[in-house]
């Protein structure tokens, strides 16, 4: 009796995604809270169908460049946090991070992501000139990856020309955050990606799944925030363990919980970008990014940085690619994508909703300007 009331409530949820219907926080813990293989395929196949009517087949590639490992922030999970004093930094000049793009804009990238630690030492007026000679130089769409700064710096990286910038909040549960950032604090955090929406970029977020504390209410809240933010491009990855940070000895987070909220991502965003992340990749190296882009991923991010730094920027343990050059990684991902019958984006790639507001409201893609 008791079963086929949660059969018939799972039917009714199965049944508001089916018609496009908003699901409460409660309908998100109850299908992140699946187990039951055929349940998960059902899960799974609408939102790979939601995928598809919003974002299509497409797979938007992002060559990522680690451009420095320095941070100023001791976030507890992460191997570069500043208190990790085994690993050797690195900063890379801005000429070889230029050179680095050219390679990644010759292999066919799109779109270049700049990622490193907090490192003050690569001033605004540093990265803008970077971003302008970019832009002046290539033709590829810039994102920006670098942590918290003032509202004035962000604005001045615009200005130069950068389209977006990855800012994950990585938990939604504010105590989580505080525990796990001694350095940072939630509000600014979610402050700083109002800015950046403001200001005018296209703005990535995301989160980790199975930090240690974190409930499955808590994904189901990171979920309703991620609408709530109205976020174009949103991460989710797998957390993994790094034995030289305080959260040495805990679990990491599951693949099959990083699908579960990815794809319900899909479902409830339907048109934001999202990756198919390198630590999906790191727990399962056979097919953890294939699977994700078959359950609402639609973006896969190959590291074009190069080969001497790459085992450098451990922000968790044994990456994949670390030792592979660019033109290697570019080749395998390219055959993985196409081998799943889905083709490569030759686009810029930017946001599917800025592209619908263009239709209705002053906002316009930087492609449609052109
Ligand atoms: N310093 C910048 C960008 C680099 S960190 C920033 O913090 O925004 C990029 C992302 O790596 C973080 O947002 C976090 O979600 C992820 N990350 C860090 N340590 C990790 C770990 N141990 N396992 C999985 N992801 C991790
Ligand atoms: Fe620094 Fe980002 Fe790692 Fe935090 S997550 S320690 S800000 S690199």
């Amino acid at each position: 009796m008791l079963l086929k009331r949660e059969d018939s409530l799972l039917n009714d949820i199965f049944s508001k995604i089916d018609h496009e219907q908003e699901l409460s926080k409660e309908d998100l813990v109850c299908l992140i809270a699946l187990e039951n293989a055929a349940d998960l395929t059902r899960l799974y196949n609408l939102a790979d169908r939601v995928r598809q009517k919003y974002v299509g087949d497409e797979v938007h590639l992002r060559g990522l460049i680690e451009f420095s490992n320095y941070c100023r922030k001791n976030c507890d999970y992460c191997g570069i946090r500043r208190g990790n004093r085994k690993i050797e930094r690195y900063r890379m000049p801005i000429e070889e991070i230029l050179d680095t793009v050219y390679e990644a804009a010759e292999l066919g990238y799109r779109t270049v992501v700049l990622q490193s630690g907090e490192d003050m030492r690569y001033t605004a007026d540093n990265l803008a000139e970077l971003v302008r000679r970019i832009k002046r130089e290539t033709d590829v769409a810039v994102t920006l990856s670098i942590g918290e700064r003032s509202r004035e710096e962000y604005e001045r990286l615009y200005e130069a020309g950068a389209d977006r910038f990855l800012l994950r909040f990585e938990t939604s549960n504010r105590e989580l955050y505080h525990r796990l950032h001694p350095d940072s604090d939630y509000d600014e955090r979610m402050k700083i990606l109002v800015w950046l929406r403001e200001i005018g970029y296209q703005v990535g977020s995301g989160v980790m799944i199975g930090l240690p504390g974190q409930t499955i209410e808590d994904l189901a809240l990171d979920i309703l925030k991620f609408k709530e933010l109205d976020l174009d491009m949103v991460g989710v990855g797998p957390y993994i363990c790094h034995e030289e940070t305080p959260l040495a000895g805990h679990a990491n987070g599951t693949v099959e919980m990083t699908y579960k909220v990815i794809a319900l991502t899909r479902i409830v965003t339907r048109y934001a970008h999202i990756p198919a992340t390198t630590a999906l990749a790191t727990l399962r190296p056979d097919d953890g990014r294939e699977e994700a882009l078959q359950l609402g991923a639609n973006v896969v991010m190959p590291n074009v940085t190069p080969v001497k730094y790459r085992a450098l920027y451990e922000l968790y343990p044994s990456k994949v690619c670390i030792r592979e050059k660019a033109t290697q990684c570019r080749g395998c991902i390219g055959g993985r994508i196409l081998s799943l019958g889905r083709p490569i984006s030759q686009g810029y790639g930017h946001s599917l909703y800025k592209k619908l507001n263009a239709l209705g409201t002053a906002k316009f893609l930087k492609e449609d300007k052109k």
